[in-house]
């Protein structure tokens, strides 16, 4: 497909271990049985869950497995300007507000309406100043800047889940682009940096599949385009817990970098190849080029 670009867009919170390379391995090669182009992208933002030298050790872990960025490595940490521009343009056009709201002052507001959640869920934004109009001089505290949601039900496909739905404004609320600590968030990151980059196709885990509808109403609102969506199975530890590096999960070692890759696509449903790691990335390039061939038949 003309245009095809896909992403790899690690944290560098640790090195590589056996989920991320799949997910790795997955954008890589459905941007090459597209024709299309595949970039890395640091996501760096989140400067103190940042291990220094991750993001070094993360590119030779690519590198070593034949995964190349077709173009510059962009770091996010180095695109305040681009994430600054944005927030202006979504201010001017009162897409954002200021919130002086603490964690603990949304779990306060929702428990004395008898609200309970479930552990490790989100509380939901109850929108306490949606409507206070706070500006960095009459907050009590500095203020985090968050997106308004409008309401409704937003309908996407992703390639491999399916037909999908969301409220998001029912179901996640106003969402923070910029933290009370002056840090971007993710959110706001991600779009920019796809829209920017001309990004075309996500293929990444389905741990971060319901952050897509957010995305999408970001990108609307900034007038980007729409990206196609494909949320892989996770790899999983002998427990069913997806693999991460907050659970340790061995950091990937690339002297046998066919053996990693090898594990990787079996994980995809590919049959693991001998030969050299090129000859392997070639022929699964190959054999997934046809198959999207055939389903075009
Ligand atoms: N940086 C995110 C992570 O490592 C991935 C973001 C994305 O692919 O959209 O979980």
């Amino acid at each position: 497909m003309a245009g095809y670009r896909g992403r790899f867009a690690p944290s560098p919170t640790g090195p590589l271990h056996a989920g991320s390379l799949a997910a790795a391995l997955a954008s890589w090669l459905d941007a090459r049985a597209h024709q299309g182009q595949w970039l890395i992208r640091m996501e760096d933002v989140d400067a103190p869950r940042c291990v220094p030298g991750a993001d070094t050790l993360i590119l030779k872990q690519l590198a070593d497995c034949g995964l190349h960025s077709d173009l510059p490595v962009v770091w996010q940490s180095r695109r305040d300007a681009h994430y600054a521009l944005a927030l202006s343009q979504l201010l001017a056009q009162s897409w954002v507000y200021g919130c002086q709201c603490s964690r603990k002052d949304i779990e306060t507001q929702w428990l004395t309406q008898g609200v309970r959640r479930e552990r490790h869920q989100a509380w939901i934004y109850p929108g306490t100043c949606r409507t206070l109009n706070l500006t960095p001089e009459s907050a009590r505290t500095e203020l985090a800047w968050r997106f308004k949601v409008e309401p409704g039900v937003l309908s996407w496909h992703d390639r491999w889940l399916g037909s999908q739905q969301q409220d998001v404004a029912a179901e996640v609320g106003d969402f923070v682009l910029k933290r009370s600590d002056g840090l971007w968030a993710y959110q706001l990151a991600v779009v920019v940096d796809d829209g920017l980059q001309g990004i075309t196709d996500v293929v990444r885990g389905q741990d971060l599949a319901d952050n897509t509808p957010r995305q999408m109403r970001l990108q609307r609102a900034l007038g980007l385009p729409l990206l196609r969506y494909a949320h892989l199975p996770l790899v999983r530890d002998v427990h069913g817990e997806k693999l991460s590096k907050q659970q340790g999960a061995p950091p990937l070692d690339t002297q046998d970098p066919l053996k990693c890759l090898n594990a990787a696509a079996i994980h995809l449903g590919l049959a693991p190849q001998s030969g050299t790691v090129s000859d392997a990335l070639l022929a699964w390039t190959r054999l997934i080029h046809s198959s999207y061939a055939k389903l075009k038949t």
